[in-house]
């Protein structure tokens, strides 16, 4: 996991940018924070025009231009609560059977409020084991994202290279849900615009970082996703940390009980009515047009 840790620090300090440049009304407290504090501010971004999410129209048309949630089952969302999207990167890992027993078990308990997830996943980490636990996710209704095939800095690659990475993870995830194409979340939260042309899906990137991977505490995890929660927020989090699913054992109920359901991205995104356009790079989805 060393490997990641400058990497990750880059996306960190790149998403903290996109944040601050695209909010206009902030809706977290950025003071509480364990976001690092050395990270350099620029107004150079290029992707403030996405984050502006036009309200859908009284009848939903599908188009390429757009991310189709037409067939995203959204019957289990209760639309009086609040939304939180959770998604866990570098899947499947090795406690990713132990996260779908927690939202089974809180499932179980909590019929009228189920949670999903979105897992963006690692095309090599593919084998019959992980397959069969990412089944089981579908099993509860999460979803599938594509985190590249070898989680790789894609801002380096070449044409060919890129869409390499892009493809083998689509190939594979597609045998696994059926579905032809999937979110996308760059390692290290690195993009540039050749990225954005090539993977013509919605880019997902986050609005909470809970910093799993450097081995923060089950109580900072549990702490920075609660202080910073807010309606169309996007959680980052790990599959492959035992803290992480400590911490999600009391963030599911606590969050039920502050007025929250935990969904998928695509799950948020339909139930906001938030159009999210293919190539666009999003930190949160919050609810568009009447309330
Ligand atoms: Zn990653």
């Amino acid at each position: 996991m060393k490997k990641y840790f400058a990497c990750h620090f880059l996306g960190v300090s790149l998403l903290t940018t996109l944040f601050l440049c695209a909010c206009s009304t902030p809706s977290i407290d950025n003071t509480a924070s364990v976001q690092p504090s050395s990270f350099a501010l620029t107004q150079t971004t290029t992707f403030g025009e996405d984050f502006d999410f036009p309200p859908l129209p009284p009848t939903h048309s599908v188009s390429d231009e757009f991310w189709d949630v037409s067939d995203v089952d959204v019957s289990a969302i209760d639309v009086s609560r609040r939304l939180i999207a959770f998604t866990f990167d570098d899947a499947p890992a090795s406690t990713l059977e132990n996260i779908l027993a927690v939202f089974a078990g809180y499932n179980e308990a909590n019929p009228d409020c189920p949670a999903t997830a979105t897992l963006f996943c690692n095309g090599n980490l593919f084998d019959e084991n992980s397959i069969a636990n990412l089944s089981a996710a579908l099993t509860l209704g999460w979803e599938l994202g594509n985190h590249t095939y070898s989680h790789a800095d894609i801002t380096t690659l070449s044409e060919s290279e890129l869409h390499a990475e892009i493809q083998r993870t689509e190939t594979l995830l597609s045998k696994v849900d059926g579905k032809n194409a999937h979110l996308f979340r760059a390692p290290f939260g690195r993009i540039n615009d050749e990225v954005k042309k090539a993977v013509n899906v919605p880019i997902i990137d986050w609005t909470i970082d809970t910093l799993d991977w450097t081995g923060t505490s089950v109580e900072q995890i549990y702490d920075v996703v609660f202080s910073q929660k807010f309606s169309g927020a996007i959680v980052l989090m790990h599959d492959g940390y035992p803290n992480t699913v400590d911490a999600l054992k009391n963030l599911l109920p606590d969050l039920k009980d502050a007025g929250y359901q935990i969904t998928s991205v695509s799950q948020m995104a339909k139930v906001h009515s938030c159009r999210l356009k293919n190539g666009g790079a999003y930190i949160r989805a919050r609810k568009q047009g009447n309330g």
